[in-house]
């Protein structure tokens, strides 16, 4: 087993990290104090060859699955905010190829980017005001009439909300099957019906918008319905007749794109690792340099260990993904977890470290403790990946019990 990056690797980081410093970094304070959606700087990913589809193809075909989370903690580690806004669109196009049709993803996925010229985003909406954790008590509801989908509901706390090209809307059609009577559908931008609520003031990842989307009658074309009718009518009919299998696109979703969440908290955490680092470095109190004391010195190894014990774990759920390695142990939610907690628990004992003025908003850190907050909370809440983690570990013990009971078969 070898998670050494190899000569692509290191050039595409080198890539993303250069993005990082001369783009991102310089502006990261002035989005994050407006809440501005950071229009040029999504163009200038785009021009740099860190968004679109010849992006999501190059990070697709590495066979080790570590460009994605590469990206991720490269862009997180030059602003957490900007870094969603740029690939928010990516969870509306995982929505898409999750539970599209061939000829749907063909059409949906690129418009979710649009071109160099004309950039596109996209936005995946799931959450409910009484439906976050709870997925399978979504109440917004598709109904069919005639060639006609009309959706009726309200998504709040929504990436990209309002100003998406393409809508990714999970939508009940049956309420009385949880989460096996719902659907995804297209909802493209100016659809009527389909209207921007609140937009959130937010403590953190301030340049991604997020919004309430609300559908009143909102009528799209019956081809909308991602993965078609004659799938959901099958699938309508297993949970009706009571036949167990079959599982949540949202859920599928969510679970392809975890240790991605992952290493995007750890971008956070190395940032603030990173500057509290320099910023140690050459100071000095009473008792002597800084960077030669034992309580500083805990502190520093402390979290320099739990960023390094994070990665792998990242690393080992992102390469497990790429090569069809079932994750029955939760090593998917494992690593988001991990991440989560250790860029929320890292950037708070290092503004510890630094003392009172690190709450400062002149300050980075105070900025990145903020940012890191919603690693704990969206794709999955902490609270919920332990359920997940606890329930797939207790499975898969029951499982290795039952394979290891059975008798060995008779040889002649
Ligand atoms: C900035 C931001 C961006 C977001 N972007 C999107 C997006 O693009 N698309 C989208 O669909 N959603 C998005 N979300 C929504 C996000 O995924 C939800 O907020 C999250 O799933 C939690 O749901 P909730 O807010 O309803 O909290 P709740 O589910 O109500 O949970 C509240 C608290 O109770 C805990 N809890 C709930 N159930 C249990 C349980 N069984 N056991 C133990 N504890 C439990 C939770 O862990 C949490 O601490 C976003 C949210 C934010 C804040």
């Amino acid at each position: 087993m070898d998670f050494a990056h190899n000569d692509e690797h290191r050039e595409f980081q080198d890539l993303c990290h250069r993005f990082a410093v001369e783009v991102m970094r310089p502006v990261a304070a002035r989005y994050d104090r407006d809440q501005e959606v950071p229009w040029d700087v999504m163009r200038e990913a785009r021009a740099w060859g860190l968004h679109g589809l010849d992006f999501l193809q190059r990070v697709a075909t590495d066979d080790d699955g570590q460009m994605g989370i590469i990206y991720a903690e490269e862009l997180h580690w030059g602003c957490a905010g900007i870094a969603l806004a740029i690939s928010a669109s990516g969870l509306a196009a995982a929505g898409i190829a999750s539970s599209g049709t061939p000829e749907q993803i063909a059409k949906w996925v690129p418009e979710c980017f649009g071109t160099a010229d004309e950039l596109q985003i996209g936005a995946y909406a799931v959450t409910e005001a009484q439906a976050g954790s709870d997925v399978k008590s979504l109440r917004t509801t598709a109904k069919r009439d005639g060639e006609e989908w009309v959706l009726n509901g309200s998504k709040v706390f929504i990436s990209n909300g309002g100003i998406a090209d393409v809508n990714v809307v999970v939508a009940t059609v049956d309420p009385h099957l949880g989460h096996r009577g719902q659907a995804s559908f297209i909802v493209p931008k100016g659809t009527p019906g389909l209207a921007m609520g609140k937009k959130e003031d937010k403590l953190g990842i301030r340049a991604s918008q997020t919004a309430e989307l609300v559908l009143e009658d909102c009528r799209i074309p019956l081809d909308h319905l991602l993965g078609g009718i004659e799938k959901l009518e099958r699938k309508l009919e297993r949970a009706r007749s009571g036949q167990t299998g079959g599982s949540s696109n949202a859920l599928a979703t969510f679970e392809i794109t975890r240790p991605m969440v992952g290493a995007s908290a750890l971008g956070i955490a190395r940032a603030a690792y990173e500057w509290t680092l320099d910023w140690l470095e050459g100071r000095a109190d009473e008792r002597g340099p800084l960077l030669e004391q034992q309580h500083v010195q805990q502190t520093l190894a402390d979290v320099a260990t739990e960023i390094d014990a994070a990665r792998l774990l990242v690393q080992r759920a992102a390469w497990m993904g790429r090569n069809g390695v079932p994750m029955t142990g939760g090593q998917g939610s494992m690593s988001k977890l991990k991440a989560g907690d250790v860029a929320m628990w890292a950037t708070t004992v290092l503004m510890d470290l630094v003392g009172p003025e690190a709450g400062s908003p002149d300050h980075p850190l105070e900025k990145w403790f903020r940012d890191a907050k919603i690693y704990q909370l969206f794709e999955g809440t902490a609270q919920i990946q332990r359920l997940v983690v606890a329930r797939m570990q207790t499975a898969e013990r029951r499982r290795a019990r039952e394979e290891s009971a059975t008798p060995e078969p008779v040889r002649a």
